[in-house]
């Protein structure tokens, strides 16, 4: 007999957490404004509101906490990261931050300008937030496959090439830098293939244009080259990592991801230039260039956390995870993005809820319905987190409406992903008897996801 599956770790310590009653869900989701990042996390049974510093760390990393060296300057803490970063991405330069969109916000406050164009495969909502805020313009040229999300490729997250080069062509002079994410979380965890890493870079180079990879799930993105593309399978995650870096100029990462600390960033790229202009916005916003906002045991547990997350057998047991819950959605047939991503399940919203028009945001209102019926918070990355278009005020109806089950890094069991598949089927079976969803009663200018408030349309 074959050995079933089993995890590469074990569980030293352990976190209770409690079950609710419906009747009191009702309540407190009321009083969160129908907006699930106002609810108390104690109100929550199984939080898949996100991936990003929700890891559980292991006994290395919390023993690395305790070598932390807290030196303002020149900390041992600093040395040991920049060589973890030189070894695994392969940059000589290194600045950390509290956390990815801070090293953003660092690498564009030196190189975006007002009125300038940034191409990308889907930017993230804190990229494209920090573009926007600077008056310039965020362009998505993934492939059109991503949109379709019944369609099975094995690389979705790819950047459209024709599409870039018509932005290249038509803005020479005026694109500071492309901005390649992996793997391309707005579009659902989808993975980016080494050959279209190449492809983009080699025409951005062409065009003059530099290269920044969105690095926050780097190692899971390397995980799906070696598992799906040719050439790939003998190689080490370490060494197919190494190669996707090689390619682009700089990285931005939110270490809080694939590095599986609980805070933690940083801008690495081989570029002089672009280091001593980081410096001039690192120092004032996130401290010193050795420590950039971080504690040194932080900056050690960040080290470790890479290290240990590019070894094939911990990306296979989270992958093998999300996976798992994505086939037992396929047993109950809820449709989500096709296939499973990296980091998350993806399901496809205005695909269940047929009957709730666009305008009262059928992802959000499926979140809603996930939460009361088994106190799970998902998040919703669709027409809510779009945004407004900054010129018409517009919402932006023209993307992917989905709701997001991100699976935290080592912290469920696969008997938490059957509580998960079995409270989405109770929504999925009653989807016809729910057809009016959510309407807006106050929202923030940028990013209003977070702090939305919703009124329940009867
Ligand atoms: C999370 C994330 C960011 C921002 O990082 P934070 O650590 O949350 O600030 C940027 N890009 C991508 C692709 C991400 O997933």
């Amino acid at each position: 007999m074959n050995l079933p599956f089993a995890e590469s770790w074990k569980i030293k310590m352990v976190e209770p957490i409690k079950r609710s009653t419906r009747q009191e869900r009702e309540q407190w989701l009321k009083e969160a404004h129908y907006n699930v990042f106002q609810l108390r996390a104690e109100q929550v049974f199984i939080d898949l509101l996100t991936d990003s510093g929700t890891g559980a760390m292991s006994d290395r990393q919390w023993s690395e906490l305790m070598l932390g060296d807290e030196s303002y300057a020149g900390a041992t803490s600093f040395f040991k990261f920049k060589n973890a970063v030189k070894n695994i991405l392969g940059f000589d330069y290194v600045i950390p931050t509290h956390q990815g969109r801070a090293a953003e916000n660092v690498l564009f406050s030196y190189l975006v300008k007002e009125g300038n164009v940034i191409p990308g495969n889907a930017h993230f909502d804190t990229t494209k937030g920090h573009i926007e805020s600077r008056h310039a313009t965020a362009i998505d040229v993934t492939v059109d496959e991503a949109k379709d999300t019944q369609l099975e490729v094995p690389f979705k997250g790819n950047v459209s090439v024709e599409k870039l080069e018509r932005v290249l062509r038509e803005n020479q002079g005026n694109v500071p830098f492309m901005v390649l994410t992996v793997t391309n979380n707005t579009v659902g965890g989808q993975p980016v293939s080494m050959q279209n890493i190449k492809e983009t870079c080699e025409l951005c180079h062409k065009y003059g244009v530099p290269v920044v990879m969105d690095s926050a799930r780097f190692a899971e993105n390397a995980y799906f080259i070696k598992t799906r593309e040719a050439g790939y399978a003998s190689k080490s995650i370490k060494e197919i990592a190494l190669e996707m870096f090689s390619h682009v100029d700089a990285a931005t990462m939110s270490a809080k991801k694939d590095a599986i600390v609980n805070m933690g960033g940083f801008i690495a790229t081989n570029n002089a230039d672009w280091y001593e202009g980081c410096k001039l916005f690192c120092i004032p916003f996130e401290g010193y260039v050795t420590y950039g906002g971080l504690n040194g045991r932080d900056v050690n547990a960040m080290a470790q956390g890479l290290d240990e997350n590019t070894e094939f057998d911990m990306l296979e047991t989270r992958i093998h995870q999300v996976q798992y819950l994505a086939s037992l959605l396929d047993e109950y047939k809820i449709p989500y993005q096709r296939p499973a991503g990296g980091h998350a399940i993806f399901v496809d919203a205005k695909q269940v809820l047929t009957a709730v028009p666009k305008e009262e945001f059928p992802a959000q209102t499926l979140t809603c319905e996930l939460y009361l019926e088994a106190g799970i918070r998902g998040c919703e990355i669709g027409y809510m987190l779009a945004d407004r278009d900054p010129v018409t005020r517009e919402n932006r109806f023209d993307g992917l409406d989905l709701l997001r089950l991100a699976i935290p890094r080592r912290v469920y069991t696969d008997n938490h992903m059957r509580v998960i598949a079995a409270a989405l089927k109770n929504v999925y079976d009653r989807r016809n008897e729910i057809t009016r969803g959510v309407a807006i009663e106050w929202e923030a200018p940028l990013m209003r996801h977070f702090t939305v408030k919703l009124r329940r349309l009867q």
